[in-house]
């Protein structure tokens, strides 16, 4: 049937014919594709991608919005806009790109209303503990999306480096068993666009900034994410990538200046040599061959020295806070980036959302360098910083030795000892994330040589130690890699994440008797903390550990002992003298073990602790 010519078609029409004008230009990328009004700053700097877009004169009539520069750079195929929101109000309007004075094309742009109480929305504390998921690994919720079509890699769950299927409604279908185990957060691992040809399921090979990969769903079902997450008291944390890019990132086919990466887009790699930034006695090269040098081939280095690039990146991170209703956002390779950008990228993350918590990734067991990023830690060279937290490796590794190392003067608990006696290097130690593993070292069951009163003692001093607890999904389930740490393999698939697992972790079905014991006992760790949050937020304290018997206490605001903590590595029964701990249970009037309820008088001679485990005892 003919259909009569609406206006609408006659306006199609219109601009198909301003378009075919247009010959030569075309506006492939306006970012941020759209932003917000009424935050406390009225900048924004729009990057326009297009061919020869250069040449063409951008102008907003709307009086509200005002073009204050037109930045040109090396290549012509780009403009940056700085737009000043002089109303500072929602709105819908275009931007017309002129030539000759004729429009040669048209952009619609919108600021938006901000959601109510987006500024002080609950973050991160040393309440919670994250639960961190490999999300092409976790859970297949949709395999519709399983294989998407623009996207190069395919669906291949017989290859370890593979895409799996895992996607975000996978996560959202297990929101129930998060929220009943007792996780607070979700870290997820990146989340953005991977178009890489192979090995993309891992997420820090972005090539888009401001979509969510297909294969892992669409933005707005991470926005359902963090919605349902909500629901459930829990936050979500987005993983940022400032360092790097994967080199299919339309960047890399038209690169906005030869500065744009370090080495003008050819590889070399980093020294991962990071001592260098903060070694007193090191040269500028070493410096340079540790930021400017690349992970790998397929990732190109990102130069934060070049201003669009630094606010590229500081504005994409608060569109997705904003748009996700982010609780928190963990920053990967945090040293590898500019020095100087770092502070300012935390700068603007922090004086928008004051409350946020962001927590920086530096691999390293040294802690005058990981503490060296934290705000408020005031280094020897006075760097400034306003990163709340670092991932503290410090930790991990002295847990691990002093758990597995023999007890010596210099060995074993001593280990975790001392490291927390380094505390004083840090801004604020309490909101350090602190982690038994993650997604790229061996599980901690493999590193504990799969014993469990290991094990055990491992989950429960990192859930009532100081800190922000983090756990690798699977880990309570005693996921393992023997003889391998092969990334593929520590990754493997969540049981019950796929249909045909004769496995499941959220309903037990086939898990081992030691699996469910495990989980058991995770969730009942999880639920101590989620009863008595003060008892895991307060002040720590503890004492030289002496005889292969280690004892912190945790205190409430008033200072008074409300937790004490003890690790035993003996093979046998101890009867651990309690004199010793007298300024602390002389304030109680008895102690209650978390495991069994059995209670113990304070003013008990001694203790007896079962050989090789971690007990817990509320003191009141
Ligand atoms: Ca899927």
């Amino acid at each position: 049937m003919q259909k009569k010519l609406t206006t609408k078609h006659i306006l199609t029409l219109f601009f198909t014919l301003v378009i075919s004008e247009s010959f030569g230009h075309d506006l492939k990328h306006v970012e941020p594709p759209f932003w917000w009004a009424d935050f406390n700053h009225k900048e924004l700097q729009l990057l326009v991608h297009g061919e020869n877009i250069s040449q063409l004169e951008p102008k907003i009539s709307y009086k509200g919005v005002e073009i204050k520069k037109v930045h040109k750079v090396d290549n012509p195929n780009y403009l940056f806009l700085d737009l000043l929101l002089k109303k500072n109000k929602p709105k819908k309007f275009t931007i017309n790109f002129y030539k000759d004075k004729k429009i040669i094309l048209k952009h619609d742009y919108e600021i938006l209303k901000r959601k109510k109480g987006a500024e002080n929305k609950e973050t991160i504390s040393g309440r919670d503990v994250i639960y961190l998921i490999t999300p092409d690994r976790y859970a297949n919720g949709d395999e519709e999306n399983d294989e998407v079509k623009s996207l190069l890699e395919k669906h291949n769950r017989g290859n370890k480096d593979g895409r799996h299927g895992g996607d975000i409604q996978g996560i959202i279908n297990n929101l129930d068993y998060i929220e009943e185990m007792g996780f607070t957060q979700i870290w997820s691992m990146p989340l953005l666009e991977n178009a890489m040809d192979n090995y993309s399921y891992h997420g820090y090979a972005i090539t888009d900034h401001y979509n969510i990969d297909a294969r892992y769903g669409s933005n707005q079902l991470y926005r359902q994410l963090s919605r349902e997450a909500n629901e459930h008291n829990i936050g979500i944390i987005m993983d940022v990538v400032l360092n790097h890019i994967g080199s299919n990132h339309p960047w890399m086919s038209d690169l906005p200046s030869s500065d744009w990466v370090h080495h003008q887009g050819e590889f070399s790699p980093t020294t991962h040599r990071r001592e260098a930034l903060h070694d007193i006695h090191g040269v500028e090269a070493d410096k340079k061959a540790f930021s400017n040098g690349w992970f790998v081939p397929t990732m190109p280095d990102l130069n934060q020295q070049n201003p669009y690039l630094a606010t590229y990146l500081i504005q994409n991170a608060i569109w997705w806070v904003e748009y996700a209703q982010l609780s928190g956002i963990r920053v990967d390779t945090y040293s590898y980036s500019d020095k100087a950008f770092l502070t300012r990228w935390t700068k603007a993350l922090t004086t928008q959302y004051p409350d946020l918590n962001i927590v920086g990734e530096e691999w390293t067991t040294n802690p005058v360098i990981t503490s060296y990023w934290q705000a408020g830690s005031n280094p020897a060279d006075g760097y400034q910083s306003y990163l709340p937290s670092v991932m503290d490796f410090p930790l991990q590794q002295a847990l691990v030795n002093a758990l597995k190392n023999e007890e010596s003067w210099g060995s074993g608990l001593i280990e975790l000892y001392e490291i927390l006696a380094s505390d004083a290097l840090y801004g604020d130690p309490y909101n350090l994330v602190t982690f038994t593993d993650n997604h790229d070292m061996s599980r901690i069951f493999t590193q504990l040589d799969e014993n469990y009163a290991l094990w055990d003692m491992a989950m429960t001093y990192l859930l009532t130690s100081r800190g922000i607890p983090q756990v690798f999904y699977g880990t309570e389930i005693l996921m393992a890699n023997p003889g391998t740490d092969d990334h593929g393999i520590i990754r493997t698939d969540f049981p019950g994440g796929w249909a045909h697992h004769d496995q499941n972790a959220v309903t037990q079905k086939g898990l081992s008797s030691l699996q469910k014991k495990a989980q058991n006992r995770m969730r009942s760790l999880l639920n101590f903390r989620r009863q008595h949050p003060g008892a895991v937020s307060g002040e720590y304290l503890h004492y030289v550990p002496e005889a292969g018997i280690y004892v912190y206490f945790r205190l409430n605001k008033q200072g008074t002992p409300v937790m004490m903590g003890l690790l035993n590595k003996n093979t046998a029964v101890t009867e651990v003298e309690l004199g010793r701990f007298a300024p602390q249970l002389k304030q109680i009037k008895q102690l209650t073990r978390l495991k069994d309820n059995k209670t113990v008088a304070a003013t008990a001679a001694t203790l007896s602790v079962p050989a090789q485990s971690a007990s817990v005892w509320l003191l009141q």
